[in-house]
């Protein structure tokens, strides 16, 4: 008699998930300087996708340092943790077929080199919101820029710490595209 009591081949996997969903999973990883428009696209992006019966979770800065994340600051080490953790809940969404939706500045190669070996290179499309500085900072969304300009913000991306830009992007949107033309570009390049 088989005394395993999780034989794996009974265990579901990720592809009985998408035929479920009939869906595949995929972690689309937006990379831009704060106020580029990462958020705002892919709020318009998830919405796009819901909209034609896809299922998706977005997870960005607010909900993971709210939650999971809620013990992490910015040293260097924190940071490093903290993306290792965005990584790994990301790899269990696509895992289970869920077109996972990541707004984070991730602002160095090793940053987002980390996530991407921790999701797997097949599942992890790179989309860098190429906005320039001066656009970010006149936008000041949250008010940050003038913080960071007075000093009261350390290590601020653009500011007082670098952005480097992704060497090959799977997408690069810059300012002249639409919300609308980005969501676009994104969807033809998941090809669904
Ligand atoms: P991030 O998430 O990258 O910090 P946000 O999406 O919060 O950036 O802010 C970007 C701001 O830029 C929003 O206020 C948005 O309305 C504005 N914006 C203007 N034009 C565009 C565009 N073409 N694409 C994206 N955002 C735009």
């Amino acid at each position: 008699m088989n005394r395993t009591i999780f034989p794996t081949n009974k265990i579901l996997q990720r592809a009985d998930k998408e035929q479920l969903l009939d869906q595949r999973g995929i972690a689309i990883w937006f990379t831009g300087l704060s106020g580029s428009g990462k958020t705002t696209i892919a709020i318009a992006l998830e919405k796009e996708l819901h909209a034609n019966g896809l299922l998706t979770q977005m997870l960005d800065g607010d909900n993971m340092r709210a939650g999971i994340n809620n013990n992490l600051g910015f040293s260097n080490e924190d940071r490093t943790e903290n993306i290792r953790r965005i990584a790994e809940v990301t790899k269990l969404f696509v895992n289970s077929g869920i077109i996972t939706i990541c707004c984070f500045v991730s602002p160095t190669e090793e940053i987002r080199n980390t996530a991407r070996t921790i999701i797997g290179a097949a599942d992890f499309m790179e989309v860098f919101v190429n906005t320039p500085l001066e656009i970010c900072e006149k936008r000041d969304v949250k008010g940050l820029y003038a913080k960071a300009r007075k000093g009261e913000i350390e290590d601020f991306t653009g500011i007082t710490a670098p952005y480097e830009n992704p060497l090959n992007p799977a997408i690069e949107i810059t300012n002249n595209f639409t919300i609308e033309e980005s969501v676009k570009k994104i969807i033809e390049k998941i090809n669904l």
